[in-house]
């Protein structure tokens, strides 16, 4: 006769926060444990102090204009621009590939960038990346797509 209240207790509110885009993302640059409060002043995991940085911003800096990327977001480089949204800053560049290399920043403040096949080579202060490979950039390193086309990292 009346409701089964026990049971109603059970249905509890759906979890309203807005979900994280990539949970495994937030590691400790140090442990890579998982960080279940990535603002937090130290790793629960090995105690060291985490990096913070506020929200970090990845520019590159070439000559034919500025690229900035926010963490979480992949540019693709290139001078197609069905596949690179800043295809008009690597127009004029006949060696840069239509699909070039990715450039990326993530959550930890590291920015990262990977050859896409490339023909002419993605290069980092003048060492070829091979294809595929995910390497860091740091700020003030030099980033070179082709044989000229250098860009200055920017990491803030
Ligand atoms: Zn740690």
């Amino acid at each position: 006769m009346s409701p089964q209240h026990g049971r109603e207790a059970t249905l509890l509110p759906h979890d309203v926060s807005p979900p994280r885009p990539d949970s495994t993302a937030f590691m400790c640059p140090y442990c890579e444990a998982v960080l279940s409060n990535p603002s937090a002043a130290q790793c629960e995991s090995c105690l060291r102090p985490l990096p913070q940085k506020g929200t970090p911003v990845l520019r590159v800096l070439f000559p034919a204009g500025e690229l900035k990327i926010s963490v979480g977001q992949h540019l693709v480089l290139g001078r197609d621009a069905g596949q690179s949204p800043v295809a008009a800053t690597f127009t004029q560049y006949d060696n840069v590939s239509r699909r070039h290399s990715t450039v990326w920043l993530d959550p930890a403040g590291t920015a990262w960038v990977r050859d896409e096949g490339s023909t002419n080579g993605t290069f980092v202060n003048g060492e070829r990346l091979p294809r595929g490979v995910e390497a860091p950039l740091r700020d003030g390193d030099q980033l070179r797509l082709a044989a000229d086309v250098t860009g200055t990292v920017q990491l803030s």
